[in-house]
């Protein structure tokens, strides 16, 4: 079996002969978990300059050092989409984020909704797990995790040109998929609700603001973290890097 190749996201600079100290966190992972050593290659990227095979200089508990060696790919970034969501329980808010990592998102925003329960985030853990996905995925890039903002708020400063892909649960069994004529290389976003739903007043607020599209996920009601993944799937094979 060929072994799992070894990815690492890293904050600096990455070029030809640079090298890259690394924290507890990341010796941790590399020398405890992954057993790796000084020689050893390790495949790095830092969301800017592509992905780069790195050699092992100094390996400790504590940290370490590697060293950029030659650039494996070219740095490749999502389309200009974001994805707005109501966090939801623990553990499918770490999945939503995941597979948004995964699915290409540009941006992560925990949006708060009328419904939603959830009062605050972990920003740091839910970053985490971006970088996480990015690191197994094989991207070279990692989505930015936002704080929790109002959606009222979002919508009262939302950049105009930026369409807004609306999964209004409302229109299960509707026939309004995302429909052609739609600008592709536009910057857009996707916004799902919470478990509750929205409320009448966010879909008439919604439903009168011109970048708005609502859009049915089909006729069945999806959880909130299924339909995160199901809008992603559909935008990107309709207006992303899929089509
Ligand atoms: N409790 C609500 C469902 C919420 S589902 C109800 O029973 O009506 C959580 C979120 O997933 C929704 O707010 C919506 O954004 C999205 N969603 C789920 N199913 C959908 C569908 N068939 N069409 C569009 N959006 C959907």
């Amino acid at each position: 079996m060929k072994a799992a190749k070894i990815r690492l996201y890293v904050e600096q600079p990455l070029g030809q002969g640079q090298t890259v100290p690394l924290d507890r966190a990341q010796a941790h992972y590399l020398f405890g978990v992954m057993r790796q050593a000084t020689g050893d290659a390790v495949l790095v990227f830092n969301g800017q300059d592509g992905e780069w095979r790195a050699r092992v200089m100094e390996a400790g508990k504590r940290g370490g050092l590697i060293k950029a060696e030659e650039r494996t790919a070219p740095q490749n970034d999502p389309p200009d989409l974001w994805l707005l969501f109501a966090p939801i329980k623990k553990a499918r808010t770490d999945f939503i984020v995941e597979k948004a990592a995964e699915m290409g998102a540009a941006r992560i925003v925990p949006v708060q909704t009328e419904f939603t329960n959830a009062e605050r985030i972990r920003q740091d853990r839910l970053q985490a797990h971006a970088v996480e996905a990015a690191e197994q995925c094989g991207g070279t890039f990692v989505p930015e995790v936002t704080g929790l903002h109002a959606l009222s708020r979002l919508l009262a400063d939302w950049p105009q040109e930026r369409q807004l892909m609306f999964c209004d649960e409302a229109l299960a069994g509707h026939s309004s998929a995302l429909s052609g004529g739609l600008v592709r290389g536009a910057p857009w976003a996707i916004l799902i609700g919470p478990e509750g739903g929205f409320s009448q007043a966010e879909r008439d607020r919604l439903a009168a603001l011109p970048f708005a599209h609502a859009v049915s996920l089909g006729p069945r009601i999806l959880r909130a973290d299924t339909a995160a993944v199901a809008a992603m799937t559909l935008w990107q094979r309709h207006l992303g890097d899929w089509a």
